[in-house]
């Protein structure tokens, strides 16, 4: 379904992440996952991925620093030529109620989140603009559909990315590169260990928290050739939780 095909997951060693890519590879595309920190999950992602018969390898890259997105995608696309499919998921959460929050929890936050999303399709833009096809799928959540208290500076960054995705999506329309989002509810991995999932499923009317699998499910969808006409969208995975 996806043969032949590469792809770049951010924050592809953990919880969605390495959902979605050992998914595509599983697919047959060729992965190349960046993590910042996590070193042996990355390794372990290569591995399983490998084992599906693609090329698969792990780029150390934090992707608030726009120089270390350049130089990363540069080796990339040394190494695998082309990329036909870009994920931007690498994030991360730092609570507090927006009285009490410091600009630096705040700008850690979006730098991580947006920019971090901004400088990875910054990076590839000309890959994607000279293959004049592509697909680059940007994960948001329904913090920044909704607003969630607690989460001023994930929910803005997260709501940013949703509009960074619809002037992408007008931006690269022309060369047929498609720019879609998705807005996942709560979803079982490390970032909402802490949370009460208990609570939290009485205001999902599927009645269930949701897995890695049900975001790298709709991933599959945006990144394959069925979803060529669809461009500028925030899907929702989230079991109904925004409705
Ligand atoms: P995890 O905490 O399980 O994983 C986060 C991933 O992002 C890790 O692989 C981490 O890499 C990577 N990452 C964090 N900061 C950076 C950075 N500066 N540079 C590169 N990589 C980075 O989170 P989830 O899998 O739950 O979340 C994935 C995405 O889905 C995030 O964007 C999150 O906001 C979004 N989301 C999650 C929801 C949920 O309920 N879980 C709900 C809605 C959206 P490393 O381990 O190497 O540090």
């Amino acid at each position: 379904m996806l043969t032949g095909k590469t792809a770049v997951i951010t924050g592809g060693a953990r919880g969605i992440g390495a959902a979605i890519a050992k998914k595509f590879a599983s697919l047959g595309a060729n992965v190349a996952i960046l993590y910042r920190g996590s070193t042996s999950a990355a390794e372990q992602v290569v591995q399983d991925a490998s084992a599906q018969g693609v090329k698969a390898k792990a780029y150390q890259c934090d992707v608030s620093d726009a120089t270390a997105c350049n130089a990363c995608a540069k080796e990339i696309l040394e190494d695998f030529g082309t990329v036909t499919i870009l994920v931007n998921n690498a994030g991360i959460t730092r609570d507090g109620l927006l009285a009490a929050m410091s600009e630096e929890m705040f700008t850690s936050v979006l730098d991580t989140n947006l920019m971090g999303c901004f400088h990875m399709i910054r990076a590839f833009s000309r890959n994607f603009m000279s293959a004049r096809y592509g697909k680059i799928i940007n994960i948001a959540s329904v913090s920044g559909i909704l607003g969630t208290a607690g989460q001023c500076n994930y929910a803005a960054a997260k709501a940013g990315i949703i509009a960074l995705t619809k002037t992408a999506a007008r931006e690269f329309g022309a060369r047929n590169v498609c720019v879609n989002a998705i807005a996942p509810g709560f979803i079982v991995t490390d970032m909402t260990e802490n949370l009460d999932g208990e609570k939290m499923k009485q205001n999902i009317p599927l009645k269930r928290l949701g897995t890695p699998e049900d975001v790298a499910n709709l991933a599959v969808f945006l990144a394959d050739n069925v979803s060529d006409y669809i461009t500028g969208e925030t899907l929702r995975v989230d079991g109904g939780m925004a409705i």
